[in-house]
């Protein structure tokens, strides 16, 4: 297949391409971005799974441009969610690419330019045999362009994490490594005076990290990034913060790995408000449906809200705080955690943000949580069989492979999948966990 047409697909934000255009970079090709009209026009064809719902609107993509696996182009796909379902991916692909490709994506595109079957260890296809272990690679100095006219640069620099939390599949699913100092200045110094997104699974946790924030300050890069650990936000330098409770209490918490009381979080989000020029706006993560969550973990987590209003401090904060049911993922601890798909987290969280009816006294942003629809279609992804799973995408009309149906209706919409699915003899017990 001489001069082989390269075509990309990736769904949602730019950032969620860094690993296929860290691939390409490193095979030292490039590839069209590919639209329903054109896909069928190339040879090869990359697509990126980034999460569950990825694979629902690459089944939308399929129906509109007329391609499918077994025809042309050959279809790959990477990425993590496809390392973390790579028998789900096989189903919708000709190959997957189970792991970090950074060093192999160049290999496996010369072997189908001569016309051969490409191999690797950590390519899988449907049925063909043992499904391989996750492919590691050493992270290595590598800059997109994000945003509006790519006015961001987003910079890889370390991947996995020291920590081992165990919900997070970002841990488990590679080793932690760096990307030296030395190699990311020069990156540094070629963006000079761009926004900067450094970033990695906990980036402050980098050994070198004050180097390479102060070798940005020197070469007029602003460093937009602002995730941090509770216990590490004193290494963001703006107002804005993001940072994961996870659990309501500090009983939650303790299960988890992120064992803070809520005095230590009042202490520690004190400190942050207090040691910034501007109003601070803070990002709390939290999930809910964690194992044995109970009533008084909620009463605790109102505790902390009560605790935040006394704190003087509490008048220049902003709080964003986000609640997502739990989602249990491979490669983690509580992959075969119990769930409850159906429990109404919305209302409860709706009463909490407004006090039941009252107004905290501090500034809060209200946010809303992922209703049964969406954690059905997540657990169909990860806990139903990939033949069962695949076949219940393919049937799906597709207005509702790309976007949820009315608020009203999509408990409705959830309990129809299950039903539907059930036909494969996948049950409501197996998707929550709790099938013997
Ligand atoms: S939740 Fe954060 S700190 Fe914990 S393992 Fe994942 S990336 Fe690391």
């Amino acid at each position: 297949m001489a001069g082989l047409t390269i075509g990309k697909l990736c769904f949602g934000a730019d950032a969620f391409a860094y690993g296929l255009e860290l691939c390409l970079a490193r095979a030292a090709r490039s590839a069209y971005r590919v639209t329903t009209a054109t896909a069928g026009a190339v040879d090869v064809l990359l697509v990126t799974i980034f999460w569950y719902a990825d694979y629902y609107r690459l089944e939308a993509f399929y129906r509109q441009s007329g391609i499918r696996p077994g025809g042309k182009p050959i279809i790959i796909i990477g990425g993590m969610q496809a390392t973390m379902t790579p028998k789900l991916a096989a189903c919708f692909a000709d190959y997957v690419f189970v792991g970090d490709a950074d060093e192999h994506l160049g290999g496996i595109l010369d072997q189908i330019e001569s016309g051969k079957r490409p191999e690797h260890p950590n390519l899988y296809r449907a049925g063909a045999g043992d499904l391989p272990s996750p492919c590691e690679c050493e992270p290595s100095a590598f800059a997109i362009g994000t945003g509006s006219c790519h006015s961001s640069v987003r910079i890889e620099i370390a991947r996995g994490c020291r920590f081992k939390c165990a919900f997070c599949c970002l841990s488990g699913l590679k080793p932690y490594k760096e990307v030296r100092a030395s190699e990311i200045e020069p990156l540094l110094q070629a963006h000079h005076g761009r926004a900067l997104s450094l970033f990695a699974p906990e980036r402050t946790m980098h050994s070198e990290f004050d180097r390479i924030v102060l070798a940005a300050k020197r070469y007029g890069c602003k460093d937009m990034g602002q995730d941090a650990r509770l216990d590490r936000l004193e290494h963001v330098s703006g107002s804005s913060v993001t940072f994961g409770l996870e659990g309501l209490s500090q009983r939650l918490r303790k299960t988890i790995g992120k064992p803070w009381s809520n005095a230590e979080v009042v202490e520690r989000l004190g400190r942050f408000v207090e040691t910034r020029k501007n109003i601070s706006r803070v990002s709390m993560y939290l999930i809910a449906d964690l194992p044995g969550e109970m009533d008084d973990d909620w009463t605790e987590f109102r505790e902390l809200f009560l605790e935040i209003e006394r704190a003087d401090w509490s008048r220049r904060l902003v709080l964003c705080p986000i609640l997502n049911p739990l989602s249990p993922k491979p490669y983690t601890a509580l992959e075969k955690a119990h769930i409850r798909l159906f429990s109404d987290y919305a209302s409860r969280w709706r009463r909490l943000l407004r006090k039941e009816g009252g107004q905290w006294g501090f500034r809060i942003i209200e946010t809303f949580v992922w209703g049964p629809l969406e954690r059905t279609m997540d657990a169909i992804v990860h806990r139903a069989p990939a033949e069962a799973a695949a076949w219940l995408i393919r049937r799906m009309p597709t207005p509702l492979l790309l976007r949820k149906p009315r608020m009203d209706a999509r408990e409705g919409v959830a309990r129809a999948l299950i039903a539907e699915i059930g036909k494969q003899e996948v049950t409501l017990n197996m998707l929550e966990g709790t099938a013997p």
